[in-house]
């Protein structure tokens, strides 16, 4: 068994999802489980419903609704166009809508959206998604088996960035999967989308597709995974922002995990997780030149030592923290970090030095409370409009030169923070945002246009 994701780019018209179909058709002998993201952009089409509804901006909520159930029924007509299935595809796809649109109003007209009703709007882009895709398969004489993803993906109670329950979700989705199986050559199902155990809706955060796939995969132990997507495999840095990147052939769950935290989006920060319970390779494939190679994320044994990609984050926040108190005090980080805790703020980059604490956190945080907290008994200062660049390759902290060849680029810049990982793979620091884009690609050079190499210890 297999599992093969598509992100929304993958799916988000009649030629990309015709492509998919056609891709998918081909791996039928190895049992695919298809996950499937919103077509492109209407995640973002439904935050705006939510944002206009709660707002009670009831002609906006309208337009946007409307749009969204045009470019399903539009789509779901040209995909089925000679399928006896098209009129029942359509109505499946009104269906979907009028229960948005339900849910959509009452918000407008209370002005008020919980999390459960915010979760339950974003996640109709799957919904919406999964069930098109399932339609056209099986116009395409694939038998697919359409299943909801929440009779398995179980979560957390956080509505909106579910976090899943492994051991519900590997005791749940062979016993799904395999019902599902019967009589069919494929199954599809929504990436994103969870519940929790009494039944509630939820959704995974943002990007949480590829999270899914990889659940899905360590549950029913599948042989492979594979993330399909708008670029050729994992690449050096993210081909938007920097020239001349390449693609890279193979990289280990380490770097890979560790590029995704930070700041690569070609994978949810947490895919790689799962997937290393049980070892399952993932593969990054372009949907668009489905006969490339693309990137294998293996074990880490079979990765050889070496700078893999220059990842960052555009926006975020230094916290420094200052104290007297800290000198000869054993318990003064363990209250520090204590606090971040409590206000789930989650951190980055860590530096210490005798009087004085230094945090990374994105800046999408609320840090109020923890500022609040830290300044009675520190003193603390936060700078905004920062950007974490990080340079990430297995044992890159120990290849002769690499601290040379990373920060001869950043002679005109100031660097506030540097923080080199104990695993190895990872040397980051921080800079201002407006240099952000110039730092990457000055570092992206040195470190891959130049031929000469760097050699280990
Ligand atoms: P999907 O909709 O398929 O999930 P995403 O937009 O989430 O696709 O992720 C793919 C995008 O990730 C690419 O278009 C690329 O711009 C971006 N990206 C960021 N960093 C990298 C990287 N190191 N290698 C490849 N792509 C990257
Ligand atoms: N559709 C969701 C999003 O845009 C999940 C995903 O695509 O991975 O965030
Ligand atoms: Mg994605």
């Amino acid at each position: 068994m297999i599992v093969m994701k598509f992100g929304g780019t993958s799916v988000a018209n009649f030629e990309a999802i015709t492509r998919t179909i056609f891709i998918i058709g081909g791996r039928l002998d190895q049992k695919p489980i298809v996950v499937v993201s919103a077509l492109s952009k209407v995640t973002d089409l439904l935050y705006r419903i939510s944002d206009a509804a709660a707002s009670k901006d009831l002609p906006q909520t309208k337009e946007l609704l409307s749009q969204l159930r045009q470019r399903h029924v539009d789509l779901t007509s040209e995909l089925l166009s000679q399928s006896v299935q098209k009129d029942e595809a359509i109505e499946r796809v009104n269906e979907l809508c009028d229960s948005l649109e339900g849910i959509a109003m009452a918000v407008c007209s209370l002005g008020e959206l919980s999390d459960r009703n915010k979760a339950v709007i974003i996640s109709t882009g799957e919904y919406l998604s999964s069930t098109i895709i399932s339609y056209a398969m099986n116009a395409k004489g694939i038998r697919t088996k359409w299943v909801d993803a929440r009779t398995m993906m179980i979560t957390s109670e956080s509505y909106l960035k579910g976090e899943p329950d492994m051991n519900a979700i590997a005791a749940k989705v062979p016993g799904v999967v395999a019902e599902a199986y019967e009589g069919m050559d494929a199954i599809i199902t929504q990436g994103f989308v969870g519940v929790t155990s009494e039944g509630r809706p939820t959704v995974l955060g943002r990007g949480g597709s590829d999270y899914s796939a990889s659940l899905i995969g360590m549950a029913v132990d599948a042989e492979r995974i594979e993330i399909w997507t708008d670029v050729d495999g994992v690449r050096t840095a993210d081909p938007r922002y920097v020239p001349n990147t390449k693609s890279l052939e193979q990289i280990s769950f380490e770097e890979a995990a560790e590029m995704a935290h930070f700041g690569a989006k070609v994978l949810h920060p947490l895919t790689i997780e799962p997937a290393v319970k049980k070892n399952i390779p993932i593969y990054v494939l372009n949907s668009m030149n489905p006969s490339g190679k693309g990137t294998a994320i293996l074990r880490n044994e079979l990765i050889e030592d070496g700078v893999k990609s220059v990842s960052f984050k555009e926006n975020i926040r230094v916290i420094n923290i200052f104290s007297t108190k800290m000198i000869n005090t054993s318990g003064f980080l363990r209250r520090v970090f204590e606090i971040f805790s409590e206000s789930k703020v989650s951190v980055d980059l860590i530096s210490t030095s005798e009087a004085n604490i230094s945090v990374t956190v994105d800046s999408s945080q609320n840090i109020d409370p923890v500022v609040a907290e830290l300044s009675e008994f520190a003193d603390v200062i936060v700078d905004d409009d920062k950007s974490q660049v990080s340079v990430i390759g297995k044992n890159i902290v120990k290849l002769n030169g690499m601290l040379k060849k990373t920060f001869t680029p950043l002679k005109k810049c100031n660097v506030y923070m540097i923080s080199q990982g104990a695993s190895f793979v990872n040397i980051s620091f921080v800079v201002d945002r407006e240099e952000l884009n110039e730092v990457v690609c000055d570092l992206h050079h040195h470190l891959f246009e130049q031929p000469e190499e760097l050699e280990t210890f």
